[in-house]
């Protein structure tokens, strides 16, 4: 009766993440209705996952050094004036845009040079 303890006590691990596929997951449920022992080990095996979730959570990041705090204080600047810069970029180009489409887009009035010549000859005073 060791044989089937072995089995299922390597597959806890897989068991208890959900990764086993359908049928084997029933054969482990089978056992473990019918083992204390392996059931002892998986609620020992589900304490301990959930400890360390718990420890992971409360865990504080260590302190940072002057010179991190340093790096990271002029990251942050060199972001947040990065971001500045393009933004004021695009305004530009939206504005120098605009102008150009308001300025220089604007229709020419067509002049037929035949008919200013015609103009000038026709004001001149006759004889
Ligand atoms: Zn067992």
């Amino acid at each position: 009766m060791r044989e089937p303890c072995d089995i299922v006590q390597d597959l806890l691990p897989l068991y208890l993440d959900g990764a086993l596929r359908q049928q084997t997951k029933l054969y482990v449920d089978r056992h473990l209705a019918e083992c204390a022992k392996c059931r002892a080990d998986k609620d020992e095996m589900e304490n301990l996952a959930k400890w360390q979730v718990h420890q992971s959570f409360r865990q504080q990041p260590p302190p940072l050094s002057p010179e991190e705090a340093q790096f990271i204080r002029k990251v942050k600047t060199w972001r947040r004036r990065s971001g500045m810069f393009f933004l004021m970029l695009i305004l530009l180009c939206s504005a120098a845009a605009w102008m150009l489409r308001t300025y220089v887009d604007k229709p020419v009035p067509a002049v037929n040079p035949v008919q200013s010549i015609r103009k000038e000859v026709c004001a001149e005073p006759l004889l």
